[in-house]
């Protein structure tokens, strides 16, 4: 593991790493912090983003405020940039401060998208004590999207990104209607420097054995459900919204 980046830096977790809300998002269900997990490549990008959309909380990805942070270069960013290439994880401590500074913002009392966080038991037991508690919101509730392991090497070398908007697309099953740039904003589209074979490879060494447990330490409990995240986007992300009532039904 590469050194801890110098606790003294600034650690980027505002501007642009706050994705927008939509105005028209659905006010009238409380959805509280939402945990997405799930192996590279099931998804969970995509679905936070329509979540976003369909319950106006905010996404909190955990990947998008490192890249943010090795894009300007801070400290945090050379640090985790490495590990980060090679398809390991970045230290606990490190990403655990990230999520701290993160929720002390004023846009996730109505609830938040955790993607990509916890990954490692470590952080989810960090989570269970350091999770802001507000008076409106309702408890945390986890979703795992499980995705066949042969489908996960396409996803991964497929992607392709958008710098600006952060919009998903697929070279293979969903590509921008202009060549290689975003539908939205006409901006060239990126690939991440680690969704490659070699690293998507340790990416899945470190799932199975480090954020795996966390999935079992969610569905152990009865705030865990689990969809099929093989299925086309709009049906996965329907799943996932029907999983999330029923489990504030369940827990009410
Ligand atoms: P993602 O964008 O979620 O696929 O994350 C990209 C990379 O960022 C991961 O392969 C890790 O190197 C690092 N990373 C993101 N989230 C975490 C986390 N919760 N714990 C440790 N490393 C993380």
């Amino acid at each position: 593991m590469a050194a801890r980046a110098g606790r003294e830096a600034p650690i980027l977790t505002t501007d642009s790493a706050i994705s927008q809300i939509p105005a028209s998002a659905d006010a009238t269900f409380l959805p509280g912090p939402v945990l997405l997990l799930g192996a590279p490549g099931v998804g969970k990008g995509t679905q936070a983003q329509l979540l976003m959309a369909e319950f106006g909380i905010p996404q909190i990805s955990t990947g998008d405020i490192l890249r943010e942070n090795i894009a300007k270069g801070t400290e945090l960013g050379k640090a985790a940039k490495e590990l980060m290439d090679q398809g390991q994880l970045v230290p606990d401590q490190i990403v655990n401060d990230m999520v701290q500074g993160r929720l002390t913002s004023d846009d996730v009392h109505a609830g938040y998208i955790l993607d990509g966080f916890p990954r490692t038991l470590a952080q989810a037991t960090w989570l269970d004590t350091h999770l802001p508690i507000f008076r409106e919101t309702p408890p945390l509730v986890a979703i795992s999207i499980r995705v066949d392991e042969s489908e996960l090497l396409r996803r991964i070398t497929g992607r392709r990104i958008c710098p600006v908007c952060k919009r998903i697309y697929n070279v293979y099953s969903n590509p921008p209607a202009n060549d290689m740039l975003c539908d939205i904003d006409q901006t060239p589209l990126q690939h991440r420097s680690d969704d490659t074979e070699a690293a998507f490879t340790q990416r899945m060494k470190a799932y199975e054995s480090l954020t795996a447990p966390v999935i079992e330490h969610y569905r152990a409990s009865n705030r865990f459900r689990e969809v099929d995240g093989d299925a086309p986007v709009e049906e996965v992300a329907q799943s996932i919204v029907a999983a999330l009532k029923s489990l504030r039904e369940s827990n009410s």
